[in-house]
């Protein structure tokens, strides 16, 4: 699709470009396999040297033209989708990264990545080494080893609402030779494109706002093409040497800027699997659709519930970017000027019973495990996803037990207040 195509265009126009007399929205081709005329048409195939389809845990029609569009959105060269968020990160890292590396990671992240990265990771032989955003270019530059292969955060945290500095971090990074991974699935590409500011790789839960309305659950990993990993081939035997797996290819020369892409296919969904399958890549489209329009008022909704409580008396604190008093808002008017997301945390005055007594009395908003939907709604992290997590654990990732995570969705916005004003009420009584 032309690159100098907006968002919004892209969101509807992307990825999908049907033919005459085709149908306008992506068909479903609801097929594990694909049928072919001769032994060495499919032979091309298993070797990469011709490109098509053959077995669904690869590639599918459906899965790839919502691929298509994901990269379009993000400026990349390449998007791969995956079956949930989680895996999308697990490969983005995996597919880089093997036992004997490390990995350099914001402590400001969602606690499954949190867990994945130190637990699982950790079980498959790779080191990783959590650090704080605010610290310093020399803090960071001393927490590289040999051995590190990337550095990853998120654009805004999940739950702490962080707004990471992705050019000074991609500097750094590429200063040691490693690209920046950014999971963009708070801001989106409506509201950042992590690409523009350095970052290399960028992933996505689309399960969350690009779904948009809490119907399937899946993930993305997209390509800038920019690292330059030959330059780094030390670094990266994975894809500057023969792939004996696939007779001796390089990926790099083979593939050039779709060296990573092409890898994370060819090599990682064949041995482990994790697609989407095509249903649930035509319902993640058809919230692609309108992606643009829910993330604006997303933003206005979130922008005047955060005023209002920040005025609120029983309110201790409000963290949201895009207010002018937040820690973050330089770097969110950097980043995301037309605003951040929908995602706030909140704390109320009182203890961690004041936050569940106010929750249980909200009547529209309700108690889910879930942000970016339609549907706005609260969480309670230290009671709910972040529960395997130890006080320590929880202070690093900067999450505090009063924390309620509040994510507003596009309802009206007088009846969201109206409603945060009687659960308020509710706390006296
Ligand atoms: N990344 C972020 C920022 C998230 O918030 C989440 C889930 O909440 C994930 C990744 C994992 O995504 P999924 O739930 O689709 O596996």
């Amino acid at each position: 699709m032309a690159k100098d195509l907006k968002a919004a265009t892209l969101c509807i126009r992307g990825g999908w470009q049907p033919k005459n007399g085709e149908p306008v929205e992506p068909p479903i081709v609801q097929s594990t396999t694909f049928k072919y005329d001769s032994s060495e048409d499919m032979a091309m195939l298993f070797d990469l040297k011709k490109s098509g389809y053959f077995y669904t845990r690869l590639q599918n029609p459906t899965n790839d033209a919502v691929a298509a569009k994901i990269a379009d959105l993000e400026g990349g060269v390449g998007a791969v989708l995956t079956s949930s968020g989680q895996a999308a990160n697990f490969y983005a890292v995996f597919n880089i990264c093997e036992a004997g590396g490390h990995i350099l990671v914001s402590n400001e992240i969602y606690g499954g990545t949190f867990n994945l990265f130190a637990v699982t990771l950790k079980k498959l032989g790779i080191d990783c080494t959590f650090i704080s955003p605010d610290a310093t270019d020399e803090e960071i530059g001393a927490a590289f080893r040999p051995e590190t292969k990337l550095v990853f955060g998120e654009t805004i945290s999940n739950p702490g609402c962080r707004v990471f500095d992705i050019e000074r971090w991609a500097t750094i990074a590429h200063n040691h030779g490693v690209p920046l991974i950014i999971d963009n699935t708070f801001a989106t590409p409506i509201n950042c494109k992590p690409f523009e500011w350095g970052a290399d790789i960028v992933t996505h839960s689309t399960t969350k706002y690009m779904d948009g309305v809490a119907s399937q659950v899946g993930g993305a990993v997209v390509d800038s093409g920019n690292f330059p990993w030959e330059e780094h081939a030390d670094k990266f035997p994975c894809l500057c040497t023969p792939d004996e797996s696939y007779h001796g290819l390089t990926y790099t020369k083979s593939f050039g800027k779709m060296a990573y892409t092409t890898k994370l296919v060819a090599q990682l969904m064949r041995d482990l699997g994790s697609i989407p399958g095509p249903q649930n890549s035509f319902l993640l489209n058809i919230g692609l659709q309108t992606l643009h329009l829910r993330m604006e008022r997303h933003c206005y909704n979130a922008k005047r519930i955060a005023e209002f409580l920040e005025a609120d008396d029983r309110v201790a604190w409000v963290r949201y970017p895009d207010l002018p008093g937040a820690p973050d808002h330089a770097l969110a008017q950097k980043y995301l000027p037309n605003g951040s997301c929908g995602v706030m945390c909140i704390g109320l005055k009182g203890d961690r019973n004041t936050a569940i007594k106010f929750m249980d009395s909200l009547r529209l908003i309700h108690i889910a495990t879930h942000v970016a939907d339609v549907r706005s709604c609260v969480l309670h992290p230290a009671s709910h996803t972040h529960r395997q997590l130890s006080d320590e654990q929880l202070k690093a990732a900067g999450i505090a037990p009063d924390l309620i995570r509040f994510s507003v969705g596009i309802e009206d916005v007088d009846d969201l207040i109206n409603d945060l004003k009687q659960a308020l009420d509710q706390l006296s009584n």
